[in-house]
């Protein structure tokens, strides 16, 4: 059937500014590292973005490598953008990256220019796009000289290929080193894409959110829910079939365990207590940061999505939630 995108879908996301640019994204976003491979049924990928798309949600979050296997999550949303969204490419925020392991030999991976703008091209092709909005560099390359790096991000927004540029998994210097030398070329470091959640505060130990205030740049967090362990998937002590902990290398089964369940359980006594999922208040929780502009979720199924949506209906933490919350949320 034919898309067409809800009347409504506007009206009750919130669009937070990403640092001091222009830009606005969705304080939730959708990411397709999982889920959107060719493992999974397009249907239930088109089911997703399309839902996500209704409820305002109009950032998409993919790099080079998502799929599995690699390139497959752009090239399944490449077609679901050109069968359903055509029309709508313009209330759309696309991001893509590069940095990664994506093809073999020397030329694909990490941080060259010779890697990150043929990366680009590529994803622009299996996307079916001429322009991504945000073009990522995915981590940080210790050998590459961070110049050549900026070099061939301002090179991709010189070429119309990306409207913006951002950092993911950078530490405070580097971003720092990356603002500097893309301001050589008067290109400004729109955002920085960091891991941040209740089990995962690094970001906030090694102190990257004051620079990004700083800087003026954007955050927009990934992993919120810290793969599905901040949600009630786990919470019986058993891992289900086709969950993230029994088919993916990132989410070991050995996480699920006791030191974790004591925890996770915890938390969400204190999210039943507020009326919320554990999922929604794990997002509460990242987005009480006002450099948070957004966070980016990941979804199996329209039902999480919905459920995790919802977070957005939720009350503001008090002082008194966030210190109960405190001793179990790792730092
Ligand atoms: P999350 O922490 O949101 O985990 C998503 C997973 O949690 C889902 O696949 C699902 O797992 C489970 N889940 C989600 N909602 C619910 C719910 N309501 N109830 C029960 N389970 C739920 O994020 P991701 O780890 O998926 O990362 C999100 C995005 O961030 C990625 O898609 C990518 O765009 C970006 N990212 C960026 C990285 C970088 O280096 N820049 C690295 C990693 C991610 P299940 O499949 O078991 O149902």
């Amino acid at each position: 059937m034919i898309y067409r995108a809800d009347d409504s879908r506007y009206e009750s996301m919130q669009y937070n500014r990403t640092g001091r640019s222009g830009l606005t994204l969705p304080a939730l976003s959708l990411g397709l590292w999982h889920n959107f491979g060719d493992t999974k049924p397009l249907q239930s990928q088109r089911d997703i973005v399309r839902r996500a798309f209704d409820r305002g949600v109009t950032h998409f979050d993919l790099a080079n490598n998502y799929g599995p296997p690699y390139g497959s999550a752009e090239a399944n949303f490449g077609r679901i953008l050109a069968d359903d969204f055509g029309t709508y490419r313009d209330e759309l925020v696309i991001s893509s990256k590069a940095g990664y392991d994506m093809w073999p030999g020397p030329y694909g991976d990490f941080g060259s220019r010779k890697y990150l703008l043929s990366s680009l091209d590529q994803s622009l092709g299996r996307l079916g796009l001429d322009y991504v909005d945000i073009f990522y560099h995915h981590r940080p390359d210790p050998e590459t000289p961070i110049e050549e790096t900026a070099s061939a991000l301002a090179s991709a927004v010189s070429q119309g290929k990306a409207l913006y540029v951002g950092v993911s998994n950078y530490g405070p210097d580097d971003t720092r080193r990356m603002h500097a030398a893309l301001a050589e070329h008067r290109v400004p470091l729109l955002i920085h894409q960091p891991r941040y959640s209740m089990f995962d505060r690094h970001i906030e130990n090694e102190g990257l959110l004051p620079v990004l205030d700083e800087l003026g740049v954007g955050g927009i967090v990934f992993s919120p829910l810290a793969q599905g362990l901040l949600t009630d998937r786990y919470l019986t002590g058993t891992v289900p079939d086709g969950s993230r902990a029994a088919t993916s290398r990132f989410l070991p089964e050995s996480r699920i365990d006791e030191g974790y369940l004591s925890r996770a359980r915890a938390l969400d006594a204190i999210a039943k207590d507020r009326g919320q999922t554990l999922a929604q208040l794990a997002l509460t929780w990242v987005l009480r940061q006002p450099q948070v502009t957004s966070a980016i979720i990941g979804a199996s199924s329209v039902e999480q999505l919905d459920q995790n949506l919802d977070a957005l209906q939720a009350e503001p933490l008090t002082v008194a939630e966030l210190s109960l919350i405190e001793p179990h949320a790792v730092h």
